[in-house]
C-alpha cells in the first residue's frame, strides 16, 4: 500500500517553446516530463489518469491564463494536491501574492536561474512525498496493517457517492471476534493481538475484487466495504468471511460458540441516493445486524437490506 515512484513526472506549461526545452532540458535527467502549450491541454493532461507530481506554470498564455489553470486545479479534489509553481515574466508584486493565494506552492520570475528552480522544484517534490507518506502511514492499523477506521470513514463516503450516481448497490459488513475478551483472558493480550492479526489476514483472504475493502473498525471489529455488491452477493461474501476466520482454527477454549476463534457478522445493503440518507445509515443496519448475530448463537451472520428505491438490490 505505501510505495514511492522512482521516477517523479513534471508538466511544463508555456507557449513559448523555447522556454519548455530550456526547463525540459535541465529537468529531464531527473524527472520524467511532460508538456503543454495551453492551460487547457495542461488541465486535460492533469485531469487524466496519470497526473503529473508537479507543474511548472506560465501565467501570461493564449486562451486561458495560468491563474485559471490554477484555480481550476485548486478547485477539484483530484488535483488539489499537486504542487504548482509559477514561472512567469509578470514580476509585480501584486501578481505574486495572487498567484500565491490562488494556493502556488512557489513563484519564480523570468529570467529564472535554472540550478534555483531546479533546487526549488527538488524540495517541493521532496515535500510531497513526505506528505503522502505519512498520509499513507496515517491510514493503516499498525497492528494488522489493514487499512485502519481514518481509511474506512473516507472510504464509505466515496463509495456511496459513487454508488449514489452510478446507481448501484453497496453492502458493509461489520465483524467482530467472538468472545474476544475471554481469549485475551485466557491466552494473553500478546496472544490477543497475533489473533487479531490472524483474523485480519483471513478477513482479506475472503474477499477477491478490488474495490473490496478490508478495515480494522476498533478493538476486535472490522468494517468490510463491498462496492457494487447487492444483498445476495454480501451475504455470500459474509458467510465466507466466517468460514475463512473458523479455517484458520485458532484454538479458544474460553469461547461458547466454538472451540476456535469465531467471528459474527452483520450485513447491511443498500441502493445510496445522494438525496436521502448517508453511509451511517448502512452502517448502522450493519451493527443492527452484528448484535443480532451475537445474540443469536454468534459465529454466523444476520443481514438486512437497510433502504432501497424503487430499484432492487
Ligand atoms: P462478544 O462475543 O460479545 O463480541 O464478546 P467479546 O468478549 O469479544 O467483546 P467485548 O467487547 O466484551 O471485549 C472485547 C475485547 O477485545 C476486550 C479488549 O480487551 C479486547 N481488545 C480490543 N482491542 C484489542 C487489541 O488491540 N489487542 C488485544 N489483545 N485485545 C484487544
Ligand atoms: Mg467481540
Ligand atoms: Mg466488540
Amino acid at each position: 500500500m505505501i510505495e514511492s515512484k522512482t521516477k517523479q513526472t513534471i508538466l511544463i506549461v508555456d507557449d513559448t517553446p523555447e522556454n519548455i526545452d530550456l526547463l525540459t532540458e535541465a529537468l529531464a535527467p531527473h524527472y520524467r516530463t511532460r508538456a503543454a502549450i495551453n492551460g487547457e491541454k495542461a488541465l486535460k493532461i492533469a485531469f487524466s489518469d496519470e497526473p503529473p507530481d508537479l507543474i511548472l506554470l506560465d501565467i501570461m498564455m493564449p486562451g486561458m491564463d495560468g491563474y485559471e489553470v490554477c484555480k481550476r486545479l485548486k478547485d477539484n479534489p483530484g488535483t488539489q494536491r499537486i504542487p504548482v509553481i509559477f514561472i512567469t515574466a509578470r514580476s509585480d508584486e501584486g501578481d505574486e501574492e495572487l498567484g500565491l493565494n490562488l494556493g502556488a506552492v512557489d513563484y519564480i520570475t523570468k529570467p529564472f536561474s535554472l540550478k534555483i528552480t531546479k533546487a526549488r522544484v527538488r524540495n517541493h517534490l521532496l515535500l510531497k512525498q513526505q506528505f503522502e507518506l505519512l498520509e499513507a502511514i496515517s491510514m493503516v492499523d499498525a497492528l494488522t496493517q489493514i487499512p485502519n477506521r481514518r481509511r474506512f470513514d473516507e472510504a464509505i463516503d466515496a463509495e456511496w457517492k459513487r454508488a449514489a450516481r452510478e446507481g448501484t448497490p453497496l453492502s458493509v459488513l461489520m465483524v467482530d471476534i467472538d468472545h474476544f475478551k475471554e481469549y485475551n483472558d485466557h491466552y494473553g493480550h500478546g496472544a490477543g493481538d497475533d489473533c487479531l492479526c490472524a483474523v485480519a489476514a483471513a478477513l482479506q483472504s475472503g474477499v477477491s475484487r478490488p474495490g473490496d475493502m478490508v478495515t480494522r473498525y476498533g478493538g476486535e471489529e472490522f468494517a468490510v466495504i463491498l462496492p457494487e455488491t447487492g444483498k445476495e452477493a454480501a451475504a455470500h461474501i459474509a458467510l465466507r468471511l466466517c468460514e475463512c476466520v473458523f479455517e484458520i482454527k485458532l484454538p479458544h477454549a474460553n469461547s461458547s460458540a466454538e472451540p476456535f476463534v469465531t467471528v459474527s457478522v452483520g450485513c447491511a445493503t443498500a441502493m445510496p441516493s445522494e438525496k436521502a440518507d448517508s453511509p451511517r445509515v448502512l452502517f448502522d443496519e450493519a451493527d443492527k445486524m452484528l448484535y443480532e448475530a451475537k445474540g443469536t448463537g454468534r459465529n454466523r451472520v444476520c443481514c438486512v437490506v437497510c433502504y432501497s428505491t424503487d430499484t432492487p438490490v
